[in-house]
């Protein structure tokens, strides 16, 4: 329904529900505000958006005054600017604000108000003793001179972020005698750093620290990209000044994050400027497993000659001895030219990447279950149409902080309900209404337990879903008989009773999202724990609807991208298996070469292949084997017996220092090109600074290197040109573009055709295989169990402040002001037992090695069991854990290990 006010002299229509400050903004009319804030629902306090309303004695707030049919409403009368000038005389006087001095200086709404209504700075300011001022924290600087409570930062940190670490703001001054008492100070330990508060403030109160004197508002360019971090893939604006990121912000209403980011996407930067990034090539001078290895530095044309060489050697040799890790670090592009490199002209399938070692499972599981193993809603539906979240092996908070803030933001904002499933009492738990603690390792057996309940106990499945839409019910049904929630919880260690409660409230939502991650994959029974989910889905009907369905959430910036892309052994782009022959035609068609029709080993099978001298040389872009994979001290005996490793990275990485040549590559911000992230959404990455020293864009390197070894086929001249080679042989990104996804702010996939505006929702009317699979899954337990020698049972994961091996967010001074080590966590009544004190060092062992390590004394981890974040070279969790792997995804047990902990 349309209605119709009238707005300084002539009518606009409106929707009933809006307010006169949004049906002028939507009419074009500026109305300026500033304590409102639309994302938060905050408004009403600082009274500058003031209007006349015909009849009205008093002036109205427009923030908060419905619009009404045959309204007549003035925005600038003279009575408006009057007031509008009292208010912002006020707020001048109030505080010491001397713009000249000030970083936000051009950057603030106060001062532009103050310009546009002719006011200036009150002659005698307030004594700077009456204002807390702030300066201890590594990223924000915090004056409350400035300050004009305007609340702004608390709606941030309570109505976005979810943080709830800054307190109501708005007491009287008078009953509060200290300015702590009144100033939005926030709450040390519960304040995250995200940085949202900085980003709401309208006046210079709260700045980033390191981009004070970096570069004012006008001295600086604004480019738009995806963040390098995390698969939520949040749109970044990177602030640049004479070549360097000087700060990073986000625009609201952009964007899978709106505005939003955490303290990685917002300060983490600082490594792309960092003195330590590899300039110029390197070959090796020191002999092979030496203690402190030793490097010169070498021209391009060198450094490609003699990889040229090797690289010709080994596949005249025998193609199957050369090995590949691509990365999901880099681009789409990258990935795409980096298999084909292997492919085409190593002639070898042992391409593989990190997503081995985090999502393998799910690849194979919803690949096995429905058709295709990816996200099967996009993070908007999620948020807001789920009214049940069961978040299971997810530590959300910090491994995807802005998808985390949406389901915190659906918590509060609507009443939608979290369950939450983990070893760990997690930040989640703390949003969640229930919350169970499974051991390690039992999914499978928790999951049967819960699905019993629906479907024996209280026939609560949803059987037209089951019948019309998927197949081999009666096996599931059969195979899951004997899972009473007595026998669950007899393996699980959660109750009877809550695994009932989980049931209940899974069968009483409208729509429930599962959303799990790498606590579900990293297992030996990784895939039976995809593949039971999934079984969960469809049992409840669960799936293909907003709101509802299987959401797996990517850990790295384009690990989603890298395997679309074929960097996996058994696939070639788009997961056309390299043993379908109509598929292998199309490539080498397109590419003209023969390809093998064998899948490549995987990264860790690769691992055992070098240790067994079968595979004599290796290519790493952009990984780092000898942090991220399991049992590190194979992995560097292993590296350590290479005829040639050549490194490509941003940094001398601990897997660069066993290499024979270290190529320097562009980061992020010095290249263009795609990254998709855990939504499938594909969206474009932006140079916004030129590459730094000799590095250049890995695409570029590869490039280089089959030129040197006289290969055709490889004369790419810009990103561009890469994505228009792979997309129209790789199904899903058929009918995307350069120009499509910047028009379009990417795609999702699969996206077929130029007019097919790409897929939010998986699975509406069938699955990708036509009908959902059950499968009858039987619990096994984990590899490796803890026992008398080895008493601990460790898991290992992330943290928010530091991100995979470090590389990056180690270089951040910040970061590593927050965060400066690894800190082992340790239930309290083990501590006493061992008599170890929090913050103690204490030795880790395991039936591989060794570590030390601070402890961590917390009620976060459960009784015998142990968490070691995996940043940390100093206290590598990867030295502790077995290379035990799922039989079918080929992942790491990194979630389940047996060690035992000395004073
Ligand atoms: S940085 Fe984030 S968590 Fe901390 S006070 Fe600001 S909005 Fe809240
Ligand atoms: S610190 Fe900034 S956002 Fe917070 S109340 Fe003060 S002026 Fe407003
Ligand atoms: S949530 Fe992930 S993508 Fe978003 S800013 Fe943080 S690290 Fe970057």
């Amino acid at each position: 329904m349309q209605l119709k006010m009238m707005l300084d002299g002539g009518w606009v229509s409106f929707t009933p529900g809006q307010t006169i400050l949004e049906v002028a903004h939507s009419a074009g009319v500026n109305i300026p505000t500033l304590c409102y804030y639309k994302e938060a629902d905050h408004k009403d306090i600082c009274r500058i958006c003031v209007v006349e309303v015909e009849g009205s004695e008093r002036l109205v707030p427009s923030c908060s005054t419905p619009a009404r049919e045959g309204m007549e409403v003035w925005t600038n009368t003279e009575r408006v600017m009057l007031s509008r000038r009292k208010t912002i005389d006020m707020l001048l006087a109030s505080g010491r604000h001397g713009c000249f001095t000030c970083d936000a200086n051009s950057d603030c709404r106060l001062q532009d108000l103050a310009y546009a209504h002719g006011a200036t700075i009150a002659e005698s300011l307030p004594p700077s003793d009456m204002f807390p001022q702030a300066y201890d924290d590594p990223f924000i600087y915090r004056d409350y001179s400035k300050c004009i409570l305007c609340g702004r930062c608390y709606a941030a940190c309570n109505e976005v972020q979810v943080y709830g670490a800054i307190k109501n703001p708005f007491g009287r001054r008078e009953d509060h005698p200290g300015p702590e008492c009144w100033y939005p100070l926030p709450d040390k330990d519960k304040c995250m750093v995200c940085g949202q508060c900085i980003d709401a403030c309208p006046v210079g109160a709260l700045v980033e620290k390191n981009a004070r004197g970096a570069g004012r508002r006008w001295e600086t360019e604004k480019t738009s990209t995806t963040c390098t971090y995390c698969g939520v893939g949040c749109n970044i604006e990177l602030n640049t000044k004479d070549g360097r990121v000087v700060k990073v912000t986000s625009g609201s209403g952009v964007g899978v994050n709106d505005g939003s980011l955490c303290i990685k996407g917002r300060f983490g930067y600082e490594f792309v400027n960092s003195p330590e990034r590899l300039k110029k090539p390197l070959i090796r001078t020191s002999p092979k497993g030496a203690e402190v290895p030793t490097f010169r530095k070498a021209s391009w044309e060198e450094a490609l000659g003699l990889i040229a060489e090797k690289f010709n050697a080994a596949r005249a040799d025998n193609p199957c001895s050369f090995g590949a890790f691509s990365s999901a670090r880099c681009t789409n592009e990258e990935n795409y030219v980096f298999q084909k490199f292997a492919r085409a002209v190593m002639g070898t399938n042992n391409v593989d990447h990190c997503a081995r070692l985090c999502h393998s499972s799910t690849v194979s599981g919803l690949s096995m279950s429905f058709g295709s193993g990816a996200m099967t809603n996009s993070i908007a539906d999620l948020a807001k149409d789920a009214d049940v979240y069961f978040v299971i092996g997810s530590n959300t908070t910090e491994a995807h902080p802005v998808i985390a803030m949406k389901l915190k933001q659906a918590v509060r904002h609507r009443d939608a309900k979290i369950i939450v499933a983990d070893p760990r009492r997690i930040d989640m738990v703390d949003h969640s209404v229930l919350w169970v603690r499974q051991k390690p390792g039992t999914d499978v057996a928790l999951l049967n337990g819960i699905m019993h309940v629906i479907a024996h106990e209280k026939n609560g499945g949803n059987s037209k879903f089951i019948k019309e839409r998927t197949e081999n019910y009666d096996d599931f049904f059969q195979a899951i008989k004997d899972f009473t929630p007595e026998e669950a919880s007899r393996i699980t260690g959660v109750s009877a009773a809550d695994i009932r409660k989980v049931a209940d409230m899974i069968m009483g939502a409208k729509a429930m999202s599962i959303v799990y991650s790498m606590g579900i994959t990293q297992h030996t029974t990784g895939v039976d724990n995809v593949v039971s989910i999934a079984n969960l889905a469809m049992l409840t009907g669960n799936i293909g609807r907003p709101g509802a369905g299987v959401n797996p959430l990517r850990g790295q910036n384009n690990v989603q991208g890298a395997c679309d892309m074929g960097a996996l052994p058994d696939v070639l782009p788009g997961y056309q298996k390299v043993w379908d022959e109509a598929a292998r035609k199309k490539f080498e068609q397109g590419w003209g070469v023969t390809l093998k029709d064998k899948a490549g080993f995987t990264v860790t099978e690769m691992m055992d292949e070098i240790y067994a001298k079968r595979i004599k040389t290796l290519y790493v872009m952009g990984e780092n084997p000898v942090l991220s994979d399991p049992d590190g001290n194979h992995v560097k005996k292993a590296l350590a017996k290479l005829d040639f490793l050549v490194v490509q990275d941003i940094f001398m990485t601990e897997t660069a220092q066993f290499a024979d040549v270290i190529l320097p590559a562009s980061s992020w911000a010095e290249k263009d090109g795609t990254f998709t992230n855990t939504e499938r959404r594909v969206q474009l990455v932006r140079a916004a600074i030129p590459s730094v020293g000799e590095s250049k864009p890995d695409w570029k390197i590869i490039s280089m290197i089959a030129e040197a070894m006289g290969v055709d086929g490889f004369n790419f001249r810009s990103a561009r040109g890469i994505f228009n080679e792979m997309a129209p042989l790789t199904p899903q990104y058929k009918g995307m573009s350069y120009k499509r996804l910047d028009a379009e702010g990417g795609l999702q996939w699969p996206c077929s055709s130029h007019k097919h505006p790409g897929t939010p929702i998986l699975h509406t009317e069938k699955f990708t295989r036509g009908l959902g699979k059950f499968h009858a899954v039987a619990y096994r337990a984990p590899a490796e169990k803890p026992d008398a020698e080895y008493p601990f049972l460790l898991t290992t994961g992330r943290i928010l402040q530091h991100y995979h091996t470090g590389t990056m967010t180690r270089k951040v001074a910040g970061l590593n002001h927050i965060v400066p080590e690894a800190l082992m966590e340790l239930n309290p009544a083990d501590a006493e037992a061992l008599g170890i004190k929090d913050r103690e060092m204490v030795k880790v062992k395991s039936r591989r090695g060794e570590i030390t390590i601070r402890t961590k004394v917390t009620f976060k981890v459960a009784k015998g069991e142990c968490f070691i974040p995996f940043h940390f070279v100093e206290a590598s969790a990867n030295i502790l854990t077995a290379a035990n792997l799922d039989p079918i995804s080929k992942i790491p047990e990194f979630k389940v290990s047996a060690v035992k902990i000395t004073k």
